[in-house]
């Protein structure tokens, strides 16, 4: 068996990140995942990814939001199975309130681990890519990293930020074996989503599939969700030689959003 390439994809537990993790397990590369959530749900997302490849799937429950616990996480990951060279950076929470009424405790959260999180793993895991002479970062941004909504200025101001890093970091590695891109999803049907789809049903007093279909009138042309598996195609593909010169790119995956 070959060494395979080791891929991180942080917020994995569930949602997009879980959907990148199987789709990359089954192209190849072994897998650490990571996330917050309960015992259960931690366990059953490492049964499937692990179902998916032939090699061990490691887990950090790691909290994202935390610097020096990131730093620790990836120095003892790394010398335990070496160096990470697929990095997605995907992990990250949302918090919708007027600017005036955001409390000061949920954008500090928000920053740190939707912006700072990709931040501190880039920096860390980046050397080891340059050893390796091959290196995918990829940061899960959001269409709300190219246009805003009302009532989500921390969110938005962490996904423009993403946008920002990605570049800069794609600029700084740009005659290395390493690229660096952002993907934007719409509205991605996920357990993230699904509050904000919850709350608009009982607002509008109709049933939860009404409201999933008003976020989408409001904002998707498409009237579709973008699934996560459609997002861990396009990982993979970014991880391929075919994308070697794709780098700097805030790519949107939302069926029209941002063409408005
Ligand atoms: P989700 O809630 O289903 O999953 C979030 C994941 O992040 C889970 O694995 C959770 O355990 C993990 N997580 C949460 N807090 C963490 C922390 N402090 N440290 C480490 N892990 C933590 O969400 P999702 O919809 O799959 O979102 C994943 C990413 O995609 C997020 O960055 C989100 O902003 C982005 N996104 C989502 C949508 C959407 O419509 N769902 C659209 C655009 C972008």
């Amino acid at each position: 068996m070959t060494t395979p390439r080791v891929a991180l994809v942080t917020g994995s537990t569930s949602g997009i990140g879980l959907g990148i993790a199987r789709a990359l397990a089954e192209a190849g590369y072994r897998i650490v995942l990571n996330g917050v959530g309960s015992a259960e749900s931690i366990d059953d997302a490492r049964t499937d990814v692990q179902s998916r490849s032939p090699y061990p799937v490691e887990f950090l429950g790691t909290d994202m939001s935390q610097p020096s616990a990131i730093e620790q996480a990836l120095q003892g990951l790394t010398a335990e199975i070496g160096p990470v060279t697929v990095l997605v950076n995907n992990a990250g929470a949302q918090h919708v309130s007027p600017i005036t009424e955001f409390p000061v405790e949920a954008w500090d959260r928000l920053i740190a681990l939707n912006l700072s999180a990709a931040f501190h793993t880039t920096r860390l895991l980046l050397p080891g890519m340059v050893t390796e002479q091959f290196g995918r970062i990829i940061n899960i941004a959001s269409a709300h990293g190219l246009v805003a909504s009302k009532d989500k200025s921390a969110y938005v101001a962490a996904k423009h930020g993403l946008v920002g890093l990605t570049k800069t970091v794609a600029l700084e590695t740009a005659q290395l074996p390493i690229t660096c891109n952002a993907i934007c999803p719409g509205w991605t049907d996920t357990p993230l989503i699904s509050a904000q789809i919850r709350a608009r049903a009982d607002a509008l007093g109709v049933s939860v599939a009404e409201g999933g279909r008003q976020l989408l009138m409001e904002k998707q042309p498409s009237l579709e969700f973008v699934t996560p598996e459609q997002l861990g195609a396009l990982v993979c593909f970014l991880c391929t030689d075919a994308a070697s010169q794709l780098t700097g790119t805030a790519i949107p995956v939302d069926g029209g959003w941002t063409a408005q």
